[in-house]
């Protein structure tokens, strides 16, 4: 009896110890090397041919034209591809959904926290599948719902982009309501969505609140429906974000509202529809960035049809290139520092992901060279994050956030765009396309 106790003991004590060392042991972090066609260096602003990248574990380790291989490593050749930084959409709101004859705040009425958290689970995985690797998520997102899921993918529970989240917007107490809204619906929709405030002190407190929760950044609505923040409450809300080293965004869709924001010292400005030249160059020389959600002349024509109506393609690019067309380019003359951001939030039937690129399209649309666009989606976009040298770049020590393009970006932009071929983000394979 005691012999076979003894025997029982010594099993169990192997099995105790074996499982504890094999629960010690560590992986052996994986090498890949990456043979690129063509390689878009973001520092540079350039694209280079013949280019090799080195990753080991979760980092980039050498980039160069030829390199020692260690042994074990395996080889992602892509000769007649364009290899790039993880993109990064610095507007979204995977939260929300919005249908096509559907109110602005309908997710908010509708649709349940749970709902609204399972779909973004989707919408997240269609962001890798695009090349997207990073996404800053700007609100309407209910109440902290951003950091639950930015949480969940920092546990691994759920694939997809990083997260950089807001919490919920800061606005004066009307909320970012359209015209149409039925106003019994105001306390739910505003109160929920929203963090209203009035008062400096308000203002304040409801940054230390969103710091508490755990966002990455603050925004705020310059103007809402109808009311505007004071500058007071927003000099309120970016000394008290500045001093916990959080950036202040500002949704702001019309000029006459930007100048308080930037009298604020707001970092940057969102949308910015229609600013004037001088507004823009006002914001360049106080080092404001801004992140223009525009759209593409495809996602127009796309747009018509899916709400049946008639367009010439011609009446499109002209209705293209004067409004959003003309505003790029004026962001580019006053030479802004263009982060881009999609604010891609309908659901029409296109994985999000895809919509999002959209964005991207448009500003090649309106004449930036593919350069610049990719500049805009990647070294741009980590500097707004506080990123710099580990995200928007491919070189070494900085994180292995890679998307490869099938084609030649910088000759076939608007096709190679669309056609990803591989996503990796921190060293791990996240999408790979299939070969038909
Ligand atoms: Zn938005």
């Amino acid at each position: 009896m005691i012999q076979i106790l003894l025997r029982c003991f010594t099993s169990l004590t192997f099995i105790i110890l074996f499982a504890h060392s094999s629960l010690k042991a560590q992986p052996a972090e994986k090498h890949y090397l990456l043979k690129a066609g063509l390689l878009y260096d973001a520092e540079k602003n350039a694209f280079v041919k013949g280019q090799q990248i080195l990753i080991k574990g979760s980092r980039i380790i050498q980039v160069g034209a030829k390199l020692d291989v260690p042994p074990n490593t395996q080889v992602l050749d892509f000769p007649h591809a364009t290899v790039a930084p993880g993109l990064i959409d610095a507007h979204t709101h995977v939260l929300t959904s919005q249908g096509i004859t559907e109110e602005l705040a309908a997710d908010a009425i509708l649709r349940s926290s749970e709902h609204r958290v399972l779909r973004a689970v989707k919408y997240l995985k269609s962001y890798l599948a695009a090349g997207f690797t990073s996404i800053r998520d700007v609100g309407n997102s209910g109440q902290y719902l951003d950091v639950e899921l930015r949480q969940a993918l920092e546990r691994r529970d759920i694939d997809g982009p990083r997260m950089f989240v807001s919490g919920p917007i800061i606005g004066s107490m009307d909320g970012q309501l359209t015209s149409g809204f039925p106003l019994r619906k105001f306390d739910h929709v505003a109160r929920s969505e929203q963090s209203l405030v009035s008062g400096a002190e308000e203002a304040s407190k409801a940054v230390k609140e969103h710091i508490a929760r755990g966002v990455d950044l603050i925004k705020i609505l310059a103007i809402g429906n109808r009311l505007t923040l004071s500058l007071e409450e927003m000099k309120a809300i970016v000394q008290t974000a500045h001093a916990h080293r959080l950036k202040v965004t500002a949704h702001c869709d019309r000029d006459w509202a930007a100048h308080a924001a930037i009298q604020a010292g707001v970092d940057g400005i969102e949308h910015a529809y229609g600013f004037k030249q001088a507004t823009l160059d006002t914001m360049a020389q106080k080092g404001i960035y801004v992140v223009p959600t525009y759209g593409s002349v495809d996602g127009m024509a796309y747009y018509r049809k899916l709400t049946k109506q008639d367009y010439k393609l011609d009446e499109l690019k002209k209705e293209f290139a004067d409004s959003w067309g003309k505003w790029v380019l004026a962001i580019r003359k006053a030479g802004l520092h263009m982060v881009a951001g999609s604010d891609a939030y309908y659901d029409i039937g296109v994985p999000r992901g895809d919509w999002a690129k959209q964005t991207l399209r448009g500003y090649w649309d309106a004449g930036l060279t593919p350069e610049e666009v990719l500049q805009s989606s990647t070294i741009n976009a980590a500097r707004i994050l506080n990123q710099t040298g580990e995200l928007g770049v491919i070189k070494a020590n900085a994180l292995a956030d890679i998307v490869v393009f099938n084609g030649d970006l910088k000759q076939n932009f608007s096709q190679a765009l669309f056609d990803v071929a591989l996503v990796m983000k921190e060293g791990r394979i996240e999408f790979q396309k299939t070969q038909p």
